[in-house]
C-alpha cells in the first residue's frame, strides 16, 4: 500500500533496502535511512506533536524547499486544527555579502501574529538557518514558536539551538533524498542517502 505512490521504485528497494536502486540518472549513493524507517519515525513525531498541541490551533511553516516532503507526510498524520505556510531561506555568497549570509523570503508566509507556530526544516547542520528563522519569526509577534527537523547532523552545529522535534541524528556526510537536494535533484527519493561523490 505504502509503495503504491512511487511506481518507479520497486517496494523492496524503496522501503527497506540499504542499497539505492540503480538509476541511470543517479550518482553513486548509499541509503542511510530507508523509506520505511522514515515513515514510521514521521508517525512517531506526529503523535508527539499532536499530543503537545491538542486543542491549540497550530500553523506549520515549512522552510522551502527541503522541508516539502517531510511536511507533506507529517501533516497527513496530524489530527489538529492546522494551517500550513512556507518561508524561503537561502544562503548566498557574493561580493557584497559574507559567506553563508542568509536571505529570508517571507512572501509565502501567512499571517503569524498571535499564532502558535511550528517551524519545520529538513536538516540542522550548522544551525544558522534555523536560528536566523527563529529570530525572524520572533519579530513577528507569534504566540509561541517551536521547531522541528527531520535530520540533525552530528558534530557540525555552530549556534546553540535545540529543535523541539528531531527525526534522526545522522553522521557528518552530505545527504540527499526525502526533500534534500544536490543541485535541486534527488528531492523526490523516498529514502535519505549519502551521496558518495558530492563536492
Ligand atoms: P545550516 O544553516 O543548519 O548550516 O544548514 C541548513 C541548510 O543547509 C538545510 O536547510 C539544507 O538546505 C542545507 N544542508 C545542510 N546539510 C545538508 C546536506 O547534507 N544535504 C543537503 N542536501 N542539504 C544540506
Ligand atoms: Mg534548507
Amino acid at each position: 500500500m505504502l509503495g503504491s505512490f512511487c511506481l518507479s521504485f520497486p517496494d523492496k528497494f524503496v522501503f527497506n533496502s540499504p542499497i539505492a536502486p540503480k538509476q541511470r540518472w543517479a550518482r553513486s549513493m548509499k541509503v542511510l535511512i530507508p523509506a520505511a524507517k522514515i515513515q514510521s519515525r514521521v508517525v512517531e513525531l506526529a503523535l508527539q506533536i499532536a499530543n503537545d498541541y491538542q486543542d491549540r490551533p497550530v500553523t506549520i511553516i515549512g522552510v522551502l524547499t527541503g522541508s516539502l516532503i517531510f511536511l507533506a507526510d507529517l501533516v497527513r498524520h496530524l489530527n489538529l486544527h492546522l494551517r500550513i505556510g512556507f518561508i524561503q531561506a537561502s544562503s548566498y555568497r557574493g561580493a557584497t555579502t559574507s559567506p553563508g549570509e542568509l536571505k529570508v523570503g517571507p512572501e509565502l508566509l501567512p499571517d503569524v501574529r498571535g499564532r502558535h507556530i511550528l517551524l519545520l526544516d529538513d536538516i540542522l547542520d550548522t544551525g544558522q538557518t534555523l536560528n536566523r528563522l527563529v529570530q525572524h519569526m520572533q519579530t513577528l509577534g507569534v504566540a509561541s514558536l517551536r521547531t522541528g527537523v527531520l535530520l540533525r547532523k552530528q558534530g557540525r552545529q555552530q549556534v546553540h539551538i535545540e529543535p523541539d522535534y528531531t527525526g534522526f541524528d545522522i553522521p557528518d556526510a552530505f545527504v540527499v533524498g526525502y526533500g534534500l537536494d544536490y543541485n535541486d535533484e534527488y528531492r523526490h527519493l523516498p529514502y535519505v542517502a549519502i551521496l558518495n561523490d558530492a563536492q
